[in-house]
């Protein structure tokens, strides 16, 4: 079996691309400005085994998820900003979208920015009601405060995808 692919999908500014590069990089990256999408290889530790993984941090102009991404990944992190209620429909329009062509793939859904709890405007109750409908996992995450809270979830997440 070749790389697991995972795509990293949202819409503009909830934190994809500071998500990934913390992950990867153990950094938080404010301005990490990109007008394409990256894709990152490396090989993570799996219960002790090697696992070549390939991370897409997408980048849509348009604001929505392209047939190229949800057709190349098996596994998904969607994102939405807890500040940002429209970005909060657009995760759930994509749950539901890889819930009929995808089916089969593994998803996580992220509301990013928990840090920002006095701007919240997506409450966790609600999102974790909706990920749990689609078979989705969910986690609240602060790409910006905590290094060890991204690590575990994408750890735990990559982890799970593998043994299925
Ligand atoms: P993308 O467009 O989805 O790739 O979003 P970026 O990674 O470029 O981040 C958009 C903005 O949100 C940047 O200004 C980041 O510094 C900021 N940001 C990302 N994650 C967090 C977070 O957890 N908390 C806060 N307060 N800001 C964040
Ligand atoms: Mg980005």
């Amino acid at each position: 079996s070749g790389p697991l692919r995972v795509a990293v999908v949202g819409s503009s500014e909830v934190g994809k691309s500071a998500l990934t590069v913390r992950y990867l990089t153990k950094r938080f990256i404010g301005e990490y400005r990109s007008d394409t999408d990256m894709l990152y290889k490396c090989v993570l530790q799996v219960d002790g085994a090697p696992q070549p993984v390939e991370i897409m941090d997408t980048w849509a102009s348009c604001d929505e998820s392209s047939d190229a991404h949800l057709q190349w990944a098996e596994a998904f992190i969607v994102v939405y900003a807890i500040t940002d209620k429209e970005s909060y429909r657009w995760a759930a329009n994509t749950l539901q979208e890889l819930s009929g062509r995808r089916s089969s793939a593994s998803v996580l859904m992220l509301g990013n920015k928990s840090d920002l709890g006095h701007l919240r405007e997506v409450e966790e109750v609600e999102a974790r009601t909706l990920a749990l409908t689609h078979a989705a996992r969910f986690s609240e995450v602060s790409t910006a405060e905590s290094c060890t809270t991204v690590s575990q979830v994408l750890d735990n997440f990559i982890k799970e995808v593998k043994a299925q």
